[in-house]
């Protein structure tokens, strides 16, 4: 355990990354009395940041790893169609191999459990924990606490998800089960092929992520954090302390760092002594504007069919999923928001068909996803004046509350205030 007389004070620590987590680790560490930097080379609340175009769910529930038993019969199905739910582009595959083959080991029942255990203690209270930063940040209104919606066909649908259900039950998560009529009284616009779905009141959702983003921003700098646009190199390290953050051009003197820096964190990891494994894994939105009246998610829903999320946002429906493998640059396959929209038109039968292109957009978002399931949280090898946070795959929006609180303990030599051993950035 670290004392707090390791680290001399004032600090000033530079956050990299201006995403969900830079942002919350960055209004946690002005909390702790540090001075602080935010450094990006996108503005906050950018559409290339992860944190732009999810789903909005701060899901406390959402702690199974995208991994499952006997997946890896599954992986040349992956490779043969680019436009299933879960694809790898050829091209890709030998680079992916490694993370793909610890990611693959981890399908098995007792490692879920242990992973979902750990998840849980970092998103647990994830709607209150946000609920509070965006009151702060005036922008209290954006997050929804009404719960999250999992829709079946049938009650036999939901019962083949027995064993995730199972384990957020040992975990003490709650939720009530809607059927039939009741589903339609409470989703009338939803296909009622749709026939089942259980309700986890203990979640919420951000209604628009973006929007959330440039506030927490501008409520960090209100309170003096400085903004630089720029993107980092590496770091000086003399002696095991840090002295600055290394940029494309220059360097910004400092005696802390935390690492924010989604998907793109792994070569800074390097650069702080740490050889992480983390891919980008790229998921797609399709927002549909102006058709409210004809269909709207009432609650937020994940559909398990189709492996995507509908969520009605302040600027329409947007339905997000899909998982692709394949380089951080490689170009976006824009069939696959079509395949986003046309689940829409599935799920909602009062959307027109021939829907207009131009109330119709397309996003594509990297995941920071390790091959786990669990993110990067911790001391780097090279310096204790330098934290990991980052990896959070599918649940960085509701993870990053506590991740940034956390963060800002490390920063300023406190215990952390949960198990960070399932985390440790030296696991790989
Ligand atoms: C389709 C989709 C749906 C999703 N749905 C949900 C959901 O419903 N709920 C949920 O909790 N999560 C969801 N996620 C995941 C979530 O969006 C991410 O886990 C989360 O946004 C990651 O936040 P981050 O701050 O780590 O990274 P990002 O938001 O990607 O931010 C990283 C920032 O770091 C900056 N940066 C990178 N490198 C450098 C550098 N060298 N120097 C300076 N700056 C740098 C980037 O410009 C960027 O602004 C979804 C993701 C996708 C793709």
């Amino acid at each position: 355990m670290t004392s707090a007389s390791e680290f001399s004070f004032p600090r000033h620590a530079v956050i990299i990354g201006a995403g969900a987590v830079g942002l919350m680790s960055a209004i946690h560490a002005l909390d702790q009395g540090l001075q602080v930097t935010i450094l990006d080379f996108n503005e906050a609340g950018s559409e290339e940041a992860s944190s732009y175009g999810n789903a909005g769910w701060l899901s406390s529930h959402s702690v199974i790893p995208p991994v499952e038993p006997g997946m890896w019969k599954k992986v040349p199905g992956y490779l043969m169609d680019p436009l299933g739910p879960l694809s790898i582009r050829w091209r890709y595959l030998p680079a992916l191999a490694p993370w793909l083959l610890r990611n693959l080991a981890g399908a098995r029942r007792e490692r879920i459990r242990r992973t979902a255990g750990a998840l849980r203690t970092l998103v647990a209270d994830a709607r209150l924990l946000h609920q509070e930063v965006a009151q702060r940040a005036g922008v209290g209104h954006l997050i929804d606490t009404s719960g999250v919606l999992h829709v079946y066909r049938s009650r036999q649908h939901f019962d083949n998800d027995a064993f995730g259900w199972g384990v957020r039950r040992e975990l003490g998560i709650e939720w009530t089960e809607f059927e039939g009529e009741a589903l339609r009284a409470r989703e009338p616009d939803l296909d009622p092929a749709f026939g089942f779905a259980v309700h986890v009141g203990e979640a919420g959702h951000c209604r628009n992520p973006g929007a959330y983003m440039k506030a927490l921003d501008a409520y960090a700098r209100a309170r003096g954090a400085r903004r630089v646009h720029g993107r980092a190199r590496g770091f000086r390290i003399e002696q095991g302390r840090l002295k600055a953050v290394v940029l494309e051009t220059g360097e910004i003197a400092c005696d802390a760092a935390v690492i924010a820096a989604g998907a793109r964190a792994k070569q800074l990891a390097l650069m702080a002594g740490d050889r992480v494994q983390l891919e980008s894994e790229r998921g797609y939105h399709a927002s549909i504007a102006g058709q409210q009246e004809r269909a709207t998610a009432r609650t937020p829903m994940m559909v398990s069919e189709f492996k995507v999320i509908a969520t009605q946002m302040e600027g329409g429906l947007r339905i997000a999923g899909q998982v692709e493998f394949a380089s951080f640059e490689a170009e976006p396959d824009w069939r696959r928001g079509e395949i986003m929209r046309d689940i829409a038109l599935k799920l909602f039968p009062g959307l027109p068909r021939d829907l207009p292109a131009a109330d119709v957009k397309f996003w594509l978002g990297r995941r920071p996803s390790t091959p786990d399931g669990m993110p990067c949280i911790g001391y780097a090898n090279a310096s204790r004046d330098i934290v990991h946070a980052y990896g959070h795959g599918h649940i960085g929006l509701g993870c990053s509350a506590r991740t940034g609180r956390i963060a800002a303990q490390l920063l300023t030599g406190q215990a952390p205030e949960i198990d960070l051993a399932p985390f440790s950035p030296q696991r790989f």
